[in-house]
């Protein structure tokens, strides 16, 4: 991932401070049977290690009194940057007057359980197996399908690579080499919305609790902490 194309530090020339700090909306996925959407992950991905209990929500594992508490072993939720383009049902990119592809969308947040990971993991390796290495999910945009309704439930789809370039990574060399000044203020708008949300990613994928916390969730008084079972960080071997 180009550090120049994801700037951790949020200081740029004429950037109007009131937007800083907005949230990007969580990207949902495609809504319907039969449709594609074509997505880039532009950010590193975001892991933490949770429980989910009703009255806490996300939770980050300690490793100790919550997975002695919990039925359900600690997972994982991972979070990252997207940009979402603008395609048909078919997750193709429309075209100006003289043919040549346009880009537009929206950059947002995408959260993914262990398995929808898993999912984006597969395809990666495959298309890199396929390609000697050329296609990655660094290089290439994501196809994303839905295959039927229960997908649009669980926001469980289909992934495969494209057959081509990212094109936010193409439109984004272009424009800042020689870009309009109207793309080049929105390629530093997209970049510094990106950057101040991966610093929010962790806190959305759950949130620290304290044991007194947790032990008040299952209606106990906290008393000694009990040791750690287990490792939290085991599962993510498996990932
Ligand atoms: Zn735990």
């Amino acid at each position: 991932m180009s550090d120049e194309l994801f700037p951790q530090s949020s200081t740029t020339m004429g950037w109007d401070d009131d937007k800083i700090g907005r949230d990007l909306p969580v990207y949902d996925g495609p809504k319907e049977p039969g449709k594609k959407e074509r997505i880039y992950i532009i950010s590193p991905i975001e892991k933490r290690v949770i429980h989910y209990k009703q009255g806490l929500g996300y939770f980050v594992c300690n490793g100790g009194l919550c997975c002695k508490l919990m039925d359900e072993p600690a997972t994982h939720r991972l979070g990252c940057v997207i940009f979402k383009y603008e395609t048909d049902a078919s997750g193709n990119l429309p075209t100006d007057g003289d043919g040549k592809v346009v880009v537009r969308g929206e950059v947002k947040v995408l959260i993914m359980t262990a398995k929808m990971y898993r999912r984006f993991a597969d395809a990666n390796k495959t298309a890199e197996q396929e390609t000697d290495g050329a296609q990655t999910l660094k290089t290439v945009d994501v196809i994303l399908h839905c295959d039927n309704k229960s997908d649009v439930e669980y926001k469980r789809w289909t992934i495969n690579l494209a057959r081509r370039a990212a094109y936010w990574l193409e439109w984004a060399a272009k424009v800042k080499k020689d870009g309009s000044d109207e793309d080049k203020a929105r390629l530093t708008d997209q970049k510094l919305e990106m950057s101040e949300n991966f610093k929010k990613i962790p806190a959305k994928l759950g949130n620290e609790k304290s044991d007194e916390e947790i032990a008040a969730a299952f209606g106990q008084s906290h008393g000694d902490t009990p040791p750690p079972v287990g490792d939290p960080t085991d599962a993510l071997k498996d990932l």
